[in-house]
């Protein structure tokens, strides 16, 4: 796999922090990180009350917002919903779509779909979570994954292919103490981009950004970058350290 020219870093906040300032500390330490890498790209997806707060007038051409989510509608009646247009509106250039944790809440594929089309339509860099919740050696996640991104993908054609992010995520190492062997990641990420051309014909496949995600910090951030042959990182815990996230984007570039 040829290596990537530009890492994208993606940070997701989850419901994290508390308060409006913590955020503001959080996202000017990023914006700061960013600005002295030489071959990232970095995006911070706070909670949506944060979004204007993170973002500032000086910011590093590396440095954009994403949102955590959106809404599958466009607008009107749909209560506590945030559309794609308003996230566009308040300067998100990236949204996560379809992360295990809006899945485990009822999130379906169909869902997904709705929710990628309208971050394309909105002019958003979709980034399309995926993962097995089991790994045996059957390699039930194999098919598995294949239908899940099928089934997220419906939506969409050969026209958007171009615009897509896909982020592995395997939901049994989000949160947990140690991410997947790196080695792993490699083979993953081969298949994913496999099913990727195969949806879309061509070597789409082989230019899709392909992330991996669960229990990356700075310690190990490298040796996922390195050895795993992913195109960037999308870190949860460790985007909400302050330090932890400014050193894991310097392993990152260093890698
Ligand atoms: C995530 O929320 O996407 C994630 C990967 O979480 P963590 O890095 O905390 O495992």
């Amino acid at each position: 796999m040829k290596k990537p020219e530009k890492r994208l870093i993606v940070g997701n906040w989850k419901m994290n922090p508390q308060s409006a300032s913590e955020a503001k500390k959080i996202a000017k330490t990023a914006r700061q990180a960013a600005a002295g890498l030489s071959k990232s790209t970095v995006v911070i997806c706070p909670p949506f009350v944060f979004l204007t707060g993170a973002s500032s007038r000086s910011e590093a051409p590396n440095f954009h917002l994403g949102a955590q989510s959106l809404s599958f509608h466009e607008s009107g009646a749909h209560t506590g919903e945030v559309s794609a247009g308003m996230l566009k509106d308040l300067g998100a250039e990236y949204a996560i779509i379809g992360h295990s944790e809006t899945r485990q809440a009822g999130d379906t594929d169909e869902n997904v779909s709705k929710r990628l089309r309208m971050a394309l339509d909105a002019g958003l860099k979709p980034i399309l979570c995926v993962g097995e919740k089991v790994r045996d050696d059957s390699g039930s996640q194999f098919d598995f994954l294949r239908e899940q991104i099928k089934g997220s993908l419906a939506g969409t054609s050969n026209n958007d292919a171009k615009d897509l992010i896909l982020a592995y995520e395997p939901v049994w190492a989000i949160g947990a103490k140690e991410p997947m062997k790196p080695e792993d990641i490699r083979e993953m990420a081969i298949f994913v981009k496999k099913v990727f051309s195969d949806i879309f014909g061509g070597d789409s496949g082989l230019k899709v950004p392909v992330l991996y995600g669960g229990a990356v910090n700075f310690r190990n951030a490298a040796d996922i970058i390195q050895v795993g042959q992913v195109d960037g990182l999308l870190v949860g815990r460790e985007s909400v350290s302050i330090s932890g996230f400014a050193e894991l984007l310097k392993a990152v570039d260093e890698a």
